[in-house]
């Protein structure tokens, strides 16, 4: 047998990065790990974590609000953004040393540079080479942007949480997960916020419902919602604000455009064309069932493959990889019933699957929804309302699918996320006894 350097060397510290190298050395592989920008990779640097903390802190204007019909006086209540910016960085470098030691901790070297693969057991990084039994590449993804022009004028998640100044008029661009919880983020925080997407609803493959209540629970938040509209350009003004062009309206001036148009694999440099590792269409890397690329000794976990792009997901592809390797046995990862979360405001969680692709599926449906003001809104006046959701398969009363948009939905939608995994039927949420006063109990005795 070869002699290498490493049983395993990881290519990026990120979610799935990080949780691989730690897992196989404790299994008792030799395992290095080479990371480019920061340790945590895009959940801890520049995804959700800083993002979570951007959303407690977009909360609290209202919170001041709704105190006052609470018996609270709060006046004059101003946000500073230096200061959320640099307590989040502040926490987020701890988060970066806890990543280090862990990684000590379990006997992981860690090499800090950006890693290339030069031969199916090589990688060099900088003017290092390491030989390795396996290479797993855990590369994650870059946010992708149109090819517009005005482009550099651009901002994406990337150095929205370093920006050195908050604007006061922003326009959000994309439909997805990153463009909702950011309009939420920058309406909370006081921004005259814009948002525009290309077709008529957002949130696309989300439950329709969802869809049309976060639209108008953000319309009701003040945020303008553009649909239907391309941006086409983006114009520099003599004082520094930026002009939006699109096909359909008038130009519009805002101070930052923000786009969040999707990810792309991080794959760049990293020499798997040259050595023919298979990829699909958009740029993923292509892998079998255990995450073995085309080339044998190659690996590939995480958002470089492709969607579903969630950390815990990249976290559980790590474990089923590793296992897979200590037992020999198929890897494990089950990839039916993932629960998830959008942070935009109210917060969305959701289950199993949408009315839309049940009924597509040709699956007769029972559906139970609640749409009602939650109590804190009864005092305080806020119109505010949230929806929860249940697609019942008709043929067994099995649950197939909850959704919610309300606060804290996405702690309320992991406990349900176990009764639907274990196979609960309407039934069994009927016998299921509330919890009161509680928003969660409506899930157990919708009708
Ligand atoms: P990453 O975490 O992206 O890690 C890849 C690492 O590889 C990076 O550190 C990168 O620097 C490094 N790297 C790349 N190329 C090289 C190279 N050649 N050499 C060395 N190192 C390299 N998911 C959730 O579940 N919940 C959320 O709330 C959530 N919010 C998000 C908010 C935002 C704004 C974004 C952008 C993403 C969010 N996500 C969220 C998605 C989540 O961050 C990703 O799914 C997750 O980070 C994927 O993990 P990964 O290990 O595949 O890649
Ligand atoms: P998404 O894939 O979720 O959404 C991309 C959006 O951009 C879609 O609305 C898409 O429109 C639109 N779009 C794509 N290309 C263009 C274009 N050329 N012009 C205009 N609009 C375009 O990506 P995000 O960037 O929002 O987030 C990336 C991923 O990160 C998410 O899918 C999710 O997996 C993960 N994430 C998870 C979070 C969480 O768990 N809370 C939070 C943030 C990110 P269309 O619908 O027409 O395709």
């Amino acid at each position: 047998m070869a002699d290498f350097d490493y049983d395993l060397f990881v290519i990026g510290a990120g979610s799935g990065g990080v949780r691989a190298s730690r897992m196989a050395a404790v299994s008792g592989m030799r395992v290095a790990v080479a990371e480019d920008r920061y340790l945590g990779g895009t959940c801890v640097n520049v995804g959700c974590v800083p993002k979570k903390l951007l959303v407690y802190a977009s909360g609290y204007g209202e919170t001041f609000e709704d105190a006052k019909a609470f018996g609270w006086q709060n006046e004059g209540a101003t946000f500073d953004w230096p200061t959320l910016r640099d307590n989040k960085a502040a926490e987020i470098g701890r988060l970066n040393d806890i990543y280090r030691n862990l990684l000590a901790n379990a006997g992981v070297t860690v090499i800090d540079g950006r890693a290339r693969i030069e031969d199916p057991h090589t990688v060099v990084v900088g003017e290092e080479r390491y030989t390795t039994e396996r290479i797993l590449v855990a590369t994650g993804g870059w946010p992708f942007v149109p090819d517009i022009p005005g482009r550099e004028h651009i901002l994406t998640s990337n150095q929205v949480f370093s920006m050195d100044t908050f604007p006061k008029r922003v326009l959000v661009v994309g439909g997805g997960y990153i463009a909702v919880e950011f309009a939420g983020i920058f309406a909370g925080l006081g921004a005259e916020t814009h948002l525009s997407y290309r077709r008529d609803l957002f949130l696309r493959g989300f439950d329709r419902d969802i869809r049309t209540f976060v639209r108008d629970e953000m319309g009701k938040k003040g945020v303008h919602l553009h649909f239907n509209q391309q941006v086409e350009k983006i114009e520099k003004q003599d004082d520094g604000s930026l002009l939006a062009h699109a096909a359909e309206g008038a130009p519009l001036a805002v101070d930052m455009v923000f786009y969040a148009t999707g990810r792309v694999a991080n794959t760049r440099g990293l020499g798997l064309e040259q050595l023919g590792v298979v990829m699909h269409r958009d740029g993923t890397i292509s892998v079998d069932d255990n995450f073995r690329t085309s080339v044998h000794s190659i690996f590939a976990l995480g958002d470089v493959t492709g969607e579903p792009q969630l950390t815990p997901v990249a976290l559980a592809e790590a474990m089923a990889l590793v296992k897979h390797w200590q037992t020999g046995q198929a890897a494990e990862m089950d990839y039916n019933n993932i629960p998830t979360a959008v942070f935009c405001q109210p917060n969305i969680g959701t289950v199993g699957l949408s009315e839309e692709e049940a009924r597509d599926s040709g699956i007769p449906v029972t559906i139970y929804k609640s749409d009602f003001r939650p109590m804190r809104n009864t005092v305080s006046g806020r119109d505010e309302r949230t929806l929860m959701k249940l697609v019942v398969d008709s043929r067994n009363d099995k649950v197939i699918g909850a959704h919610m948009v309300g606060p804290e939905a996405g702690e309320i939608i992991q406990g349900i996320a176990i009764a639907i995994k274990a196979g609960a039927t309407k039934e069994t949420f009927d016998h299921t006894i509330g919890i009161h006063p509680t928003a969660a109990e409506e899930f157990v005795t919708m009708r």
